[in-house]
């Protein structure tokens, strides 16, 4: 049995702990949205692997469709570590919720987020639910979250290919998958995995996107490869994917997301995500 929030203190503020099952639904159909959702596309991003900056280029994907004048939002589904809403600034006081709903919260530049963070009191706290309440929770992001009319969301899914994944997977219409490697992992076929999960579910894959793949030399300026030259190009080939972007090591990136101003940043060239999207 779940243990309420109420009962460990974990300081959730608007939403009850999740049945293990939306309701009207077995856990491996596609969920309905709310009635007061129109979301044109949904794309999912998605590692292998934690801290490979997943949630970082989520935002930037957003950022990057954003300045389309596109509307847009991100569903932090990564309850591993919602980090999204604090690379934006957002807080607990930026989410209203009625009686029914629950109502997203917008960055300074409109992007509409939710996130569980935004649940909590304390940004710290884990979220120690067993994963059927945690991707009830995630599903509920979808029933219970009234996005209104959205031309681009994305799923900042949580990383590898386990349990949790797999169902919001399952649960989550998606129109599309991102996947998101640093070279390291690259050379661990773990993004083979990632890839392989994604063919399994039948969802089509937009492309890949390297992150912390190169720096620029502090001296000459030229491109140097801390990991080693990557190997993103040959499994692109192999999996006949595109390569969407080749992100540096930028701490101005880091320093960004960790001051809440990712919205600022202008370091990213995202513009492989124009032909796909
Ligand atoms: P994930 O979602 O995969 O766990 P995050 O996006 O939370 O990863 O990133 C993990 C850490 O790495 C964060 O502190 C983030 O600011 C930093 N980071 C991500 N991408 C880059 C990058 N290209 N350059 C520098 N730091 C980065």
């Amino acid at each position: 049995m779940a243990q309420t929030p109420q009962d460990d203190n974990f300081g959730h503020k608007h939403m009850d702990p999740p049945k293990a099952k939306h309701p009207s639904q077995p856990a491996n159909e596609k969920i309905e949205n709310n009635p007061g959702t129109h979301v044109k596309k949904l794309i999912a991003v998605i590692s292998g692997k934690g801290g490979v900056g997943k949630s970082s280029v989520s935002a930037l994907c957003a950022l990057h469709v954003m300045k389309k004048g596109l509307r847009t939002a991100i569903l932090d589904a990564d309850i591993t570590g919602p980090s999204i809403p604090r690379m934006f600034g957002l807080g607990p006081a930026d989410i209203r919720a009625d009686s029914q709903y629950l109502y997203p919260a917008q960055s300074a530049t409109g992007i509409k987020v939710m996130s569980m963070n935004l649940l909590m009191e304390k940004e710290e706290q884990p979220v120690v639910w067993r994963s059927p309440v945690i991707t009830g929770a995630m599903r509920q992001f979808w029933t219970d979250v009234v996005w209104g009319d959205v031309d681009y969301m994305f799923v900042d899914m949580p990383p590898g290919t386990g349990d949790i994944p797999l169902t919001l997977y399952q649960a989550f219409p998606l129109d599309g998958i991102i996947i998101v490697a640093t070279p390291q992992e690259l050379v661990e076929m773990i993004v083979q995995k990632a890839v392989n999960m994604a063919r399994m579910m039948n969802i089509p894959i937009l492309g890949l996107i390297e992150n912390m793949s190169w720096m620029p030399c502090p001296h000459c300026g030229e491109k140097i490869y801390p990991f080693g030259e990557s190997g993103i190009d040959e499994i692109a080939a192999k999996e006949n994917l595109p390569v969407l972007a080749k992100l540096p090591i930028d701490s101005a990136l880091a320093k960004a997301c960790d001051e809440g101003t990712v919205e600022y940043y202008e370091g990213a060239d995202l513009s492989g995500l124009d032909a796909v999207l």
